[in-house]
């Protein structure tokens, strides 16, 4: 083994019988002489697309949805939408997230002249929303010819009153193409609470609202296509049956498929590949999971244009325990990383992530980004309810090889869903409240611009050369020092930090 007394390379560290996970390395510092501000996060998630932040959600029916996938575009990372539900329902997910205009609500909750007053005031109670428009039969697909604001009905007693006696129907209203600060101007300067936006033939195509002024903001790091769209990214299986899934995907806009297996290296993920590959050329595809260089040796040589990595370091994952393979998460970045360098096709390092240190090594091992299930979970993009326990916010989060998830159909992943005894391999539980994600990713990549300047990178490229060409030199930590490197000999501690 060569030897050096002022750390190892990860060749070294990453050449040996063990297998390392994030926390049992430490990288060591290096010389810097520019700002935090000044490094640059962007990367690729695969061959053709590029992102401002190296930060994917992952496709697990408790983290992504539109919602995740609208949020985490717009701050400049990517959702994979989950396929925990049938086809027609992950492709609403992603038109929701290409239809998606900042500020602009597009689907618009409208009623019919014939409607009564307690009907608005039954959305009200549901949603919160208070100023509906009115088009001729209730639906987006006839003229709009009204507007009932809390204004028109504040002093009504009837609830039973319909609502064209009550309606407001000199509107002010714009065109579609209208740009957001436009539309802003116009709220403004007519002081209304709504303004409907119509098209050519005056039927309602979106509604900005004056209430969502403040909350207006320009994304500048937003992960967009050609047109100016969110990009999303929805998984499918290698399953016969899902060849219309991809498909209706493809139709409908998505922007890159992920072949999703536990165990990514097999004929069929290699039929999938190839199938998708062939007829629809112009979508990229990531493929995996997989750990060895083997695994990703193999579908490169297929045309994979995005890997996967990790088998088993998932936050509710039980794969190396139950099944018996997988990796240390770091060893299996370090390799699979170094055979796609060759291809120049991007790693996503899956799993295992819960706090800022992790990212920054996983990026450090060759990886271009890193996708994230349980510390994306708790927040208020991810699906689902908070509840209370031990006076504690909660999200609920579990595997997609849970027993709970598989019974609604997560089995496809793990080659499961014909067998009558399921074996799970992963659990499913609950985690705490992070907040929103437009203050969670922000810090998340503050921390991380922090981490790159101890070791002295400017961007992720740079860290990648300096850990290839044997600059950025690591150590393997002992047992104690993990627990010195933690918190600890306190009596109290706050456990805000990450
Ligand atoms: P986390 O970020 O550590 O919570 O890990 C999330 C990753 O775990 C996902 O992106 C999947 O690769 C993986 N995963 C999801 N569900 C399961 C499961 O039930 N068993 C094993 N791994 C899972």
């Amino acid at each position: 083994m060569p030897m050096s007394a002022d750390g190892f390379t990860a060749e070294t560290v990453f050449n040996q019988i063990i297998g390392y996970t994030y926390n049992d390395l430490i990288l060591l510092p290096r010389y810097f002489d520019f700002e935090a501000g000044d490094v640059e996060l962007k990367t690729r998630l695969t061959k053709n697309i590029s992102m401002q932040l190296p930060f994917v959600s992952s496709p697990m029916d408790t983290v992504t949805e539109e919602r995740m996938a609208i949020y985490m575009a717009l701050l400049g990372g990517i959702g994979i939408l989950h396929y925990n539900n049938k086809i027609n329902e992950q492709v609403e997910m992603v038109r929701k997230v290409k239809r998606f205009e900042n500020g602009f609500i597009n689907e618009p909750v409208v009623l019919s002249p014939n409607h009564r007053i307690q009907d608005i005031l039954d959305i009200k109670k549901k949603s919160g929303f208070s100023g509906i428009p009115i088009t001729e039969d209730g639906t987006t697909n006839t003229k709009l010819i009204g507007i009932v604001t809390g204004r028109d009905i504040d002093f009504e007693k009837d609830v039973n009153k319909k609502l064209k006696e009550v309606m407001t129907t000199e509107l002010v209203t714009a065109k579609v193409g209208i740009n957001l600060s436009d539309a802003n101007n116009i709220l403004k300067t007519k002081k209304v609470g709504k303004l409907p936006i119509v098209d050519n033939e005056g039927k309602l195509r979106a509604l900005v609202a004056r209430t969502d002024l403040l909350k207006n903001r320009d994304f500048p790091l937003a992960t967009k296509d050609k047109n100016k769209q969110l990009r999303v990214g929805a998984a499918v299986s290698t399953r016969e049956e899902d060849k219309e899934r991809v498909e209706e995907l493809y139709k409908s806009g998505v922007d890159v498929l992920v072949i999703d297996s536990a165990q990514g290296y097999n004929k069929y993920q290699i039929d999938a590949l190839r199938y998708i590959k062939r007829k629809y050329p112009d979508i990229d595809v990531i493929c995996g999971n997989i750990v060895t260089e083997e695994q990703a040796e193999g579908l490169l040589k297929e045309g994979a244009d995005g890997l996967r990595i990790g088998m088993g370091p998932g936050s509710i994952c039980t794969t190396q325990e139950t099944m018996a393979s997988g990796r240390p998460q770091a060893t299996a970045v370090y390799h699979t990383a170094k055979v796609a360098y060759n291809y120049n096709v991007p790693v996503i390092a899956d799993g295992g992530i819960s706090v800022i240190g992790h990212i920054m090594k996983a990026l450090s091992f060759g990886a271009e980004s890193v996708m994230m299930g349980g510390l994306l979970a708790g927040t208020i993009e991810s699906p689902g309810e908070y509840v209370y326990k031990d006076g504690m916010r909660l999200k609920k989060y579990r595997g997609m090889a849970s027993l709970d998830a598989m019974k609604d159909g997560g089995a496809k992943r793990y080659f499961a869903d014909n067998e009558s005894i399921k074996v799970s391999q992963g659990v499913s539980g609950a985690v705490t409240d992070r907040g929103g994600l437009s203050d969670f990713i922000p810090y998340l990549s503050q921390g991380l611009k922090h981490a790159f300047q101890d070791v002295g990178a400017r961007s992720i490229p740079e860290l990648r050369d300096f850990m290839r060409s044997g600059k950025l030199k690591l150590q393997v930590r002992s047992a104690s020092s993990i627990k010195e490197g933690g918190v600890h000999d306190l009596y109290l501690a706050d456990k805000t930090f990450l």
